[in-house]
C-alpha cells in the first residue's frame, strides 16, 4: 500500500476505501447516494487528538483526481500518523457520478479520455442545500464533530489539467 495511485484505481474506489481498515483506519458509512451507493467517511489518527482536519473529495465528480488523492492521503497517514491530529475524510462524495466517470474510462487512460469525462453536477455549489442526499449526509456527519480545525474540499482544474488538484 501507499504506492502511487493509478487512474484505473477509479474503478475500485470502494475496495481501496475498505482496505484502509486493515491499515488501522476507521471506515464508517455515513449515508447513501441517490442511487443507493454507500458514502463513506474514513478517519485516521489518535481519537483523543486535539486537532481535527476534515476533507471532502469528489463533490465535483469529473474532477477524478480528488478521490484518488484522498485515498492516497489516507494510505500515507496510516503509515505515518501525525500524533496530534485526527484526519476525517470523505473520499468520494458523489459516488453515483464518480462511478459513471470510472465506467467510462478505457483500459489505457489517456489525457483525452480524462478531459472527456463529463458526468458532473454541482454538489459543491449545493452543499448547504437539501438538493442532493449526498450533501445532506455529509453535513449531518460534520455536525457530529465537537470542533473542526481545518476543512478542505478537494477539486481539480478538470478541463485544463485533470491531474492537477487543489483544495
Ligand atoms: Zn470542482
Amino acid at each position: 500500500m501507499g504506492a502511487a495511485m493509478e487512474w484505473g484505481d477509479l474503478k475500485q474506489l470502494d475496495t481501496l476505501i475498505q482496505q484502509t481498515k486493515a491499515l488501522g483506519a476507521d471506515v464508517e458509512e455515513i449515508g447513501v447516494s441517490g442511487e443507493g451507493r454507500a458514502i463513506y467517511a474514513v478517519s485516521v489518527g489518535d481519537k483523543q487528538a486535539t486537532r481535527t482536519v476534515v476533507t471532502v473529495a469528489g463533490l465535483h465528480a469529473a474532477e477524478v483526481i480528488a478521490p484518488l488523492t484522498a485515498i492516497s492521503i489516507l494510505q500515507t497517514l496510516t503509515e505515518n500518523p501525525l500524533p496530534p491530529v485526527r484526519f476525517c475524510i470523505v473520499p468520494v462524495a458523489d459516488t453515483d457520478f464518480v462511478s459513471r466517470n470510472a465506467n467510462d474510462l478505457p483500459k489505457n487512460v489517456t489525457l483525452q479520455t480524462l478531459l472527456n469525462l463529463n458526468h458532473q453536477r454541482d454538489l459543491e455549489g449545493h452543499f448547504t442545500t437539501d438538493t442532493y442526499p449526498e450533501c445532506v449526509a455529509i453535513r449531518q456527519w460534520l455536525e457530529h464533530f465537537d470542533r473542526i480545525d481545518a476543512y478542505f474540499s478537494l477539486h481539480s482544474a478538470h478541463c485544463i489539467s485533470p491531474g492537477l488538484f487543489f483544495m
